[in-house]
């Protein structure tokens, strides 16, 4: 009992102190982290399969701390959300975003979109449609570029409020994607019911798909099911020659993933854009 006792001690206290440690120092680097000027967008490239070509990009959230470095968007932004502060860090994020895009305007002559993510919260507790309003008059970006990118378990844990501020998104122009599409419950009847002009498959089946089994059968169904809606399909997280030729031959409309480049600092997708 005394041995147990003294393992336990050992294996189980010290260990949590220091996660809480370093959950309670993220948190507090957090809270600064907009006043010091730390967050910044990347951008990836998402192609358009018949031409090949890009088609625009998905903004993804860098934070760079000071003293703790880089760290993931899967780390930080459910803290972000715990702890309210998704709301400026989106607000910052919608107006940034939509600058970077309507800087692009003259690169081409097809207008690129910008795709941008927002989490649960950020539709439940604050004004997203405000926010996205004000962001595209700040920076003169039509708004039929923009793809507001949202994710199953909003529509599930929601009812008609947060139906009604993606309705607000869609009136002002933008478009909706649903993103990780096929990873939640109840995806397809829930479909019948949103708003959402694009799907996007979870790069989970991307990389299952050429084993032959359920995952290739899957992109197919949701592809089918997607088309006869009316909607638009990107695939993520397409890293291999494979991956994409799967895709293109079962019509995705659209593909993202390293095969074609990794997300981008703001200089180098420009030289991505204007070269390809
Ligand atoms: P997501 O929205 O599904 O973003 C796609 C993630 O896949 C990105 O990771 C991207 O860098 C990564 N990725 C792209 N191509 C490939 C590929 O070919 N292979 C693999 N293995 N990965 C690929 P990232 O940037 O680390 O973002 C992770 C997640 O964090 C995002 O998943 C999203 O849920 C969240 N996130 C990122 N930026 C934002 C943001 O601005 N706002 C909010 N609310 N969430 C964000
Ligand atoms: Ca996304
Ligand atoms: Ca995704
Ligand atoms: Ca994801």
């Amino acid at each position: 009992a005394k041995e147990a006792g003294r393992n336990t001690f050992r294996f189980f206290t010290p260990s949590m102190d220091a996660r809480a440690q370093a959950r309670s120092r993220l948190a507090s680097e957090l809270s600064d982290s907009l006043e010091h000027d730390e967050f910044t967008l990347v951008y990836q490239p998402v192609i358009d399969v018949p031409t090949r070509r890009t088609a625009g990009a998905e903004a993804l959230l860098r934070w760079n701390n000071r003293y703790l470095g880089a760290i993931s968007p899967e780390q930080f932004v459910p803290l972000a959300e715990e702890m309210g502060l998704i709301l400026p860090i989106g607000d910052w994020l919608l107006t940034a975003a939509c600058r970077e895009a309507a800087s692009w305007l003259p690169l081409v002559s097809d207008p690129l979109r910008i795709a941008i993510n927002v989490s649960p919260r950020q539709v439940q507790q604050g004004d997203i449609a405000g926010a996205l309003e004000c962001a595209l008059q700040a920076t003169g970006l039509p708004p039929e570029l923009v793809t507001i990118e949202i994710t199953e378990s909003l529509l599930l844990a929601s009812g008609e409020e947060v139906l009604r501020k993606i309705r607000r998104i869609r009136d002002l122009g933008a478009k909706i994607a649903m993103d990780d599409f096929g990873t939640g419950y109840a995806s397809l009847s829930y479909l019948k019911h949103f708003p959402v002009d694009i799907l996007k498959i979870d790069r989970s089946f991307v990389a299952g798909a050429l084993a032959g089994g359920e995952d290739a059968r899957l992109i197919e169904a949701i592809i089918a099911l997607g088309h006869s809606l009316g909607m638009k399909i990107v695939g993520e997280g397409v890293e291999t020659d494979e991956q994409m030729n799967f895709l293109a031959e079962r019509k995705c409309d659209l593909i993202q993933g390293y095969r074609f480049s990794p997300p981008l600092v703001s200089e180098r997708f420009r030289d991505f854009v204007t070269r390809s």
